[in-house]
């Protein structure tokens, strides 16, 4: 919980009224933790916080998970309802919802599980639906300055775990045994490892390869793609590294790559539509006559998860704003032979853009 949280649930409730929908429901996930500052555990016993527009908002807890819950302020910022395992949850919503004057439209957070959702719709069997993120992904898409912070912290987390890539690359240890020694390394600067990702030689080729029992061999290219939370920021870089001199042909493709994150980055400024960062990385790699081998899109919003708005995509004309956080990420696959990916997050400001990570992008060779 901190300072922030009050003005994000008064935020929500300005856009609740601003839609017309009566109120908003959410479970477990990045939204309520975002909302009150709470990560709840997705369990079968519902968890479920209630925004009004207009009345009180609550988090309905198991009782189990009331320590919980109070132990990270949730309770500071809203009433915390605990329910026993003999009551009904959803007749506790429902009751405490009361009964609409008018037609009731609710918003419901995206991963809210049927079995809930479903016991919610026939709880209050008059109102009418809308999915959470038709509130919840305005509010989250711009980071405030307090989760700016957390995301630059995660950046020079990563950037520390990049830096030490070159000791643990070395020829006949498996992929597996770097990713046990990566995974460790990233728990030294953040709470939790979200992925690990060490593609060497043909494995490279796979953008979402995670590790496997490849043995690493002199001459191969090995792209590492990683990412944990801190502070529930996530994390995510990518860099590549041979394993002795690189080949020419490589080389070469390494050098096209990163031209084409340079142009991405330095295409993004307040006011560009998502479509055209894509757009300027993918241009230097087809005129360089790979086009076919960048088989997706240039980027992904990230915060509190990996994945989230904006995505920097062709057809995504939305324009980026200032507080804006995502990956640049072109990539260029050779199947069969070897792949390789610059990933950066960057924030977008008043005036242009910040990056997060500041490791070198150049081919980084393993002796
Ligand atoms: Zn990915
Ligand atoms: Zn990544
Ligand atoms: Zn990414």
């Amino acid at each position: 919980m901190s300072a922030g949280h009050v003005q994000r649930l008064d935020r929500t409730v300005e856009a609740l009224r601003a839609q017309g929908l009566t109120g908003l429901l959410v479970g477990p996930s990045a939204d309520l933790r975002w909302l009150v500052g709470y990560e709840a555990l997705p369990l079968e016993r519902l968890t479920l916080l209630a925004v009004p527009a207009d009345g009180e908002p609550f988090l309905l807890v198991p009782r189990l998970e009331q320590a919980r819950a109070q132990a990270c302020g949730a309770g500071d910022l809203v009433e915390l309802v605990a329910w026993s395992e003999t009551e009904d949850p959803v007749a506790i919503v429902s009751r405490r919802l009361g009964a609409g004057d008018g037609p009731r439209r609710f918003a419901v957070q995206d991963r809210m599980w049927s079995m809930f959702t479903l016991r919610l719709q026939a709880a209050l069997d008059d109102a009418s639906w809308v999915p959470g993120s038709t509130i919840m992904r305005d509010l989250r898409i711009r980071k405030q300055p307090e989760e700016i912070e957390a995301l630059r912290a995660a950046g020079q987390a990563i950037d520390a775990v990049h830096a030490q890539m070159p000791d643990l690359l070395r020829p006949g240890r498996t992929e597996r045994d770097v990713g046990r020694d990566v995974a460790e390394r990233i728990l030294d600067e953040h709470d939790v490892v979200n992925f690990v990702i060490i593609g060497s030689g043909p494995n490279g080729a796979s953008p979402h390869h995670e590790t496997g029992d490849r043995v690493l061999e002199r001459g191969d290219a090995v792209v590492v793609d990683i990412g944990g939370a801190r502070g529930g920021y996530c994390s995510d870089s990518t860099r590549n590294y041979v394993l002795g001199p690189a080949t020419k042909e490589y080389q070469h493709l390494h050098d096209v790559l990163q031209r084409a994150h340079r142009a991405a980055v330095e295409a993004v400024c307040p006011g560009v539509a998502a479509a055209s960062i894509d757009r300027a990385a993918r241009k230097v790699i087809i005129d360089a006559g790979m086009g076919e081998r960048f088989i997706h899109r240039t980027g992904h919003g990230i915060g509190l998860e990996e994945h989230e708005e904006p995505w920097i995509v062709e057809g995504n004309e939305e324009p980026v704003e200032a507080g804006m956080a995502f990956s640049v990420e072109p990539g260029i696959y050779v199947e069969g032979r070897f792949g390789a990916r610059i990933e950066d997050i960057v924030v977008v400001t008043d005036v242009g853009v910040d990056l997060l990570n500041r490791r070198p992008r150049d081919l980084i060779v393993c002796d």
